[in-house]
Parts: C-alpha cells; structure tokens; sequence
C-alpha cells in the first residue's frame, strides 16, 4: 500500500541512486559477491508502523550490527558493572578491526569495534559456542519479531578469512579479558556477524531499541530500557566506525553500520531506520547508507541535537 510516506522515501532513493562511490566488501569471498545496486530503506515507528522502499525482500548478512545486541545480552547476564570490568565505553578512533586496548587494563575500548565484540561475545552465557550462539540469535529474532537463520557460507567465508580476528582474541585471552578458548569465541562471533536479515528486519530491530526494549508489534519487552540505554550510548559515541564523529555532527541519530553496507538508526521513543547498500566509503560505511541518512535527518529534523 502506497503513502505519502512510501512515496517520499522512493523519492530518497531515486536521488541517492545516482551516487556509486565506495567499494563492496573485498575481504570476504560471499560478501565480495553481492550485487553493488541493491538499495533498501525501512522505517518503523514505535507503534509499529512500517515504511519501505527499494529492495525490501533482499537479504544480506547482519555483520558489524549483531555487535550491539550481543553487547545487550553481556550486559542482560552480567550486569553493567561486571561488563564495565572488561569492556570500556570510549571511542577508540581507529578501525573497527584495530587491536585498540587500553594500555593498563587491556580492556577493549568499547563494544562495538571488534576487540570488544568478541570479548562482548565471550561475556554471554552458555554452556558451548553452539548454546551463546542460539542465545544470541534468539535475541536478534525476538528485537525483530521473527525467527531468524544463520547463512552458513557467510558463515565459512568469515571464517576463512578470521586470522585478525584470532589475533586479537588471543591478545585478549593473554590479558585475561577472555576466560575462554580463543578459537571457540571467534567462531561464535563469527556466526553472529552471519545472522541473515533484511532491511525491514533491521528497522524493526532499531524500532524495538527505539521503544526502549519493547518489540512494538507484540509488546513484548526483550530488553530492559537500561540496556538498551547503555548499548545505544555507545551506538552515539562508536557506532560509526572512525567515521562516528562526522556522522554525529551531521547525521545527529544513535546508529550502527557492518561490512555487508547496512546502517542502522535508533531516534528513542519515536523511529527505527535502516538502509541497506552495499558499497562502503573508506571507513567501512555505506556510501549510500549515509547519504540516505543525512537526507531523512535533513528533512525531517531528525538531528538529536534540533529543537522542536
Ligand atoms: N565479520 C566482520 C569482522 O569481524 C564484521 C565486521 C563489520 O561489519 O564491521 O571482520
């Protein structure tokens, strides 16, 4: 069904298109394959309503965004404080792949580059890989309202191409940020970056973190606002890759962005967002994802730091 909205974010898109900067993905074998023209948008209000244009059906691999759910279920099972220990909430400033540790503590410098994803991972509970993962996942399905799958040749692409990330799980173990196997842990982080999404999928995962934890179809609360505080906190100062500072100037909304060129935008108490493209500028960002953003923002005085 078309509305003003529908036609107004078609509109987006029809002027965002024209602009093919940025590369796809190299580094992964799947992810390098992906069609560099799909483009999706999606907005979810907190009372549910959803609005979309562009490629909505095509799917793609959540990557760098299972970063923030993952940080929301060490915080759910340990509490904050416990998780403060060993991970910090500080923008690093360097790439999200960067061994950017704090110098005394080796603690990560904050959960959402990978150092601290994978030790944000090490910090869920369960009994094996296997059981966080589920855990993990059944997160992702519950902030999106479906029950969503692993791709496994994402999965073994991650894999084949993990020797960074294994360096910096060791490099934690040896500083005691991680208490269990290295190679179990990137695996696990491995298959969260591997969870299969759309981009309707995502803004109705932004949507649940704008309405403080409560899915806003179902009602249901699967998250506790103080999580969910947290997690977008460190969404505003980190979310962006070394592109968050920029994105906040000119963008002005809590957010997170992966590899496969998703954005994810959280507006608490009113809108989740996101955009799916898969061209990345040299920070690892969407290209059109962030033109698309800066448009809405513009627009619709989205920036938090506007006065109504
Ligand atoms: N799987 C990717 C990695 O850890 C995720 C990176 C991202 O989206 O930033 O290398």
């Amino acid at each position: 069904m078309t509305s003003p909205i529908t036609d107004y974010l078609e509109a987006v898109l029809r002027d965002c298109r024209d602009s093919d900067g940025g590369e796809v993905l190299t580094g992964n074998r799947i992810l390098s394959e992906a069609d560099p023209d799909v483009f999706s948008v999606a907005v979810v209000t907190v009372e549910g309503t959803v609005y979309c244009a562009g490629d909505v059906d095509s799917s793609f691999s959540i990557q760098s965004i299972s970063k923030a759910l993952t940080y929301a279920l060490a915080l759910a099972d340990r509490g904050l404080d416990a998780v403060h220990r060993k991970i910090d909430v500080e923008p690093s400033g360097d790439a999200f792949n960067e061994i950017s540790l704090e110098r005394d503590t080796g603690r990560p410098r904050n959960a959402l580059i990978n150092a601290g994803a994978i030790a944000a991972h090490s910090l869920v509970e369960g009994r094996d890989v296997e059981h966080r993962v589920d855990r993990i996942l059944a997160l992702h399905s519950a902030f999106v309202g479906r029950d969503l799958a692993i791709d496994d040749d994402v999965f073994d692409a991650e894999m084949e191409s993990s020797d960074r990330n294994l360096a910096l799980a060791h490099m934690l173990a040896s500083v005691k940020v991680l208490e269990c196997d290295a190679h179990e842990v990137v695996t696990g982080y491995a298959r969260q970056c591997s969870i299969d999404v759309t981009t309707p999928d995502l803004a109705m995962l932004a949507a649940t973190m704008a309405n403080g934890g409560v899915h806003p179809e179902s009602g249901d609360r699967v998250a506790t606002s103080a999580v969910v505080r947290q997690v977008l906190s460190t969404m505003t100062t980190c979310g962006m890759y070394d592109g968050t500072g920029d994105w906040i100037a000119n963008v002005g909304i809590p957010a997170k962005s992966g590899v496969s060129g998703a954005i994810i935008g959280v507006l608490p108490g009113q809108l989740g967002i996101a955009v799916h493209s898969p061209r990345l500028d040299d920070r690892g960002n969407s290209v059109r994802g962030v033109e698309v953003f800066e448009r809405l923002s513009r627009d619709m005085d989205l920036h938090m730091m506007d006065i109504a």
